[in-house]
């Protein structure tokens, strides 16, 4: 049974890299008919924040990363953390250390002035009396010699000699245990077989292992987890993905109007391939993605790549499809759309032209609200090169019309123009203003038809007094 777990730090937004990491891990689980578990890494009490742990459920749950178990907090496991620093004092695995950060500090500067990588030197490890009046911190009792070899699913085996690491704190003297200690029992006890995580981690991995060893994590017929390091995303600049290049969090990504699809897409390809392929469903991925297949090298972050994504991500939705996408959007800007009917339509007829969900309530928000304003400059232009009767022609035109479809309409815009012996635009345009308040709009048959025919008519009478009004002023 495959378990995958997605443990954030809620110090911060939850963001891009997070969010690929739990893409990932939420894949593999999911591909196998396994268990992914989000567990919250709260126990830095100084930086964790509630309004961090609620940015990373909002983004696991914008992103549709479902978890089957959690989430879990570690600050509600400290007993847990307790019993386990016992037992590995009690089998000899850890030891009380009593030095003082002076006297750690003076240690290292000597192995630095000796040439050494600076460690500590295990002194405590024989130390048989407390010293009076010092709360000891607990360190694990690395061994000494051999090596730890990381079977590492992305970037192949990783051997460390254990005379590189030194004997890392487990416990503090206020008796807080530490990220390598939690991270390891939780693993343990929440029987992860899969550790997907940035390789920013791949130094705290082979003490992990050999502490997950001091607690039989491979004896008995056991089996460590196995580890898959997936490398950094990094800016345009090759500098590791921050603030700095614009990145937040994940929702600011959907405040922006990208649909969640979109991003994830993005994501998994941002260090995995499948050929050439660039767009996938959620089904598609998976069925194809590999947690083996992800790449060694780094990834860099592209903005437009992750436009034209969602770009077409907004193509591949129907307007119905759309509406329910859009519908946290429109109601932003006080709109509502559950109950319009035609939203679906209105939707369709502009998504082709719509890179994120925002452009696509700018652009559609006049089927769902009246025009407070004309677009001034198009205004200004209509009334230079106006000829005052047009729209009360089309009215007329329009009024008369016994069925509101979309030939009929083209019909009296097209006869309209030959009639009065104009430009197509010097017709469609006044239109358009009337109905929309500005000159953008998809086809003008199309707007009017899904407008309806009241709006229309309602529309385009009061715009006929504003242009005159407009035109008087323009004379006086
Ligand atoms: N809380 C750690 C982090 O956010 C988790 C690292 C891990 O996956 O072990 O970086």
């Amino acid at each position: 049974m495959t378990v995958t777990r997605f443990p954030p730090s809620p110090t911060g937004y939850l963001h891009i890299g997070g969010a690929r990491t739990a893409l990932y891990s939420w894949l593999h689980a999911k591909q196998n008919n396994g268990t992914f578990i989000l567990r919250i890494e709260d126990t830095d009490l100084e930086r964790s924040t509630q309004e961090s742990v609620q940015a990373i459920l909002d983004g696991m749950e914008w992103l549709e990363l479902d978890y089957d178990e959690g989430p879990y907090y570690q600050t509600q496991r400290f007993d847990r953390y307790k019993e386990v620093v016992q037992q590995l004092l009690n089998d000899g695995h850890a030891y009380h250390c009593y030095c003082s950060k002076e006297e750690v500090d003076i240690m290292r500067e000597e192995q630095r002035a000796k040439g050494e990588k600076p460690r500590y030197d295990g002194r405590c490890r024989h130390r048989t009396e407390p010293v009076d009046g010092v709360s000891p911190v607990v360190r694990f009792k690395n061994p000494l010699d051999g090596d730890v070899v990381i079977e590492d699913l992305v970037k192949g085996n990783i051997i460390i000699n254990n005379r590189e690491l030194d004997d890392l704190i487990i416990a503090r003297s206020d008796g807080v245990p530490t990220y390598n200690l939690t991270v390891v029992v939780d693993d343990l006890d929440m029987n992860m077989t899969h550790i997907i995580r940035g390789d920013d981690h791949i130094n705290n991995t082979p003490r992990q292992i050999n502490i997950m060893r001091a607690l039989g994590a491979d004896a008995d017929g056991k089996e460590l987890p196995k580890f898959a390091h997936v490398p950094m995303i990094l800016g345009e600049d090759g500098k590791r993905l921050s603030k700095r290049h614009g990145a937040v969090g994940v929702m600011q990504y959907r405040d922006e109007g990208y649909l969640p699809e979109a991003l994830l897409n993005y994501l998994v390809r941002l260090g995995w391939s499948h050929g050439d392929k660039e767009l996938f469903t959620r089904q598609e991925l998976l069925e194809l993605f590999r947690i083996e297949d992800v790449n060694r090298a780094a990834s860099i972050f592209n903005a437009e790549k992750l436009l034209w994504i969602n770009h077409e991500a907004i193509k591949a939705l129907t307007g119905e499809e759309l509406a329910i996408k859009a519908d946290w959007h429109f109601s932003q800007k006080g709109i509502t759309i559950a109950d319009e009917p035609l939203a679906g339509q209105a939707l369709e007829l502009v998504k082709e032209r719509t890179k994120t969900l925002l452009e696509l309530v700018d652009q559609t928000r006049f089927f769902f609200k009246d025009i407070e304003e004309y677009d001034p400059a198009a205004l200004k232009k209509w009334v230079k090169t106006a000829t005052p009767d047009i729209l009360t022609e089309v009215y007329k035109r329009l009024e008369a019309l016994s069925d509101w479809t979309a030939e009929n309409l083209h019909h009296v815009v097209q006869s309209t123009v030959d009639d009065l012996e104009v430009g197509f635009a010097k017709v469609a345009q006044p239109i358009r203003i009337a109905v929309t308040g500005s000159t953008q709009s998809p086809a003008i048959d199309q707007t009017l038809l899904v407008l309806g025919r009241d709006t229309t008519l309602a529309r385009v009478h009061k715009a006929n007094s504003a242009f005159e009004q407009a035109v008087v002023a323009r004379q006086a």
